[in-house]
């Protein structure tokens, strides 16, 4: 029988940042201050079980495995005590694969955001992005013709209904107003645009290499360049990642 593996200090920190310090299940916090210490309130779960019942190996004999090795930090997600204890009694396949669903999204998550540093961005586009948070004057945004829109021929199934909603409205209400703004820039400073939409491409093409699908591609681009631009807008960010849907970087 496999014996429980102690986490460390490191493997522990990972665990926690990885839900945002937040148990997965029902957003509970797993830490708490008491007198200026920080105290623990939650426990690394093994997804698979450490030592599986029988009923267990039946009950997941078909299911996915993130690693073969229990005792894998991929096999662990930190829950809160009482999850855990829920999570592991009884066992159900619904909350197995729901656990393996979110750490795979982490995984992911993780493995391209390793990457973000080597994805620059010309300094630019933070122009683009102020004016998006900053300008209010709804008059002056011309909407793009439906017919002009491209999205739909370039989105798949992948994409939920409510992105693709989302993203629909945003090249719609946004596009011709960007495509204005980037004009600008380049009269200032040719060819930023040129550099920015190669650059968007560059870490599009980099994530479709390994991921495929849209919705998580869309969400991390998105947080590719709010991360890029010093945390100003997330929403900004997403807006222009939709322009360059429209502008075929993206999802081409
Ligand atoms: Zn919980």
């Amino acid at each position: 029988m496999p014996k429980r593996r102690n986490l460390s200090p490191h493997e522990n920190a990972i665990l926690l940042a990885e839900v945002e310090s937040l148990c997965p299940f029902d957003a509970k916090p797993l830490m708490y201050e008491k007198n200026g210490r920080n105290q623990k309130l939650w426990e690394g779960a093994h997804i698979y079980p450490l030592n599986p019942t029988e009923e267990e190996i039946e009950l997941l004999k078909d299911e996915e495995r993130l690693h073969e090795d229990v005792n894998n930090i991929k096999n662990f997600i930190a829950l809160c005590g009482d999850c855990h204890k829920k999570y592991d009694n009884p066992r159900t396949v619904e909350e197995y694969r729901l656990l393996v669903s979110i750490k795979k999204n982490i995984l992911s998550k993780s493995e391209t955001r390793s990457k973000y540093a080597d994805y620059q961005i010309e300094k630019e586009i933070k122009d683009v992005i102020k004016l998006l948070v900053e300008g209010s004057d709804e008059g002056s945004y011309t909407p793009l013709n439906y017919d002009a829109l491209k999205l739909d021929t370039k989105a798949d199934h992948t994409l939920s209904r409510i992105t693709k909603n989302r993203i629909r409205n945003e090249i719609t209400e946004n596009y011709l107003y960007i495509q204005q703004q980037f004009r600008d820039i380049d009269s200032q400073y040719p060819k930023t645009f040129n550099a920015i939409a190669s650059q968007v491409k560059s870490f599009h093409d980099t994530l479709s290499r390994r991921e495929s699908s849209q919705e998580i591609m869309y969400e991390q681009l998105t947080e590719w360049l709010y991360k890029r631009t010093g945390n100003i807008s997330k929403g900004a960010c997403g807006i222009i990642i939709s322009f360059f849907i429209q502008n075929c970087e993206v999802f081409s």
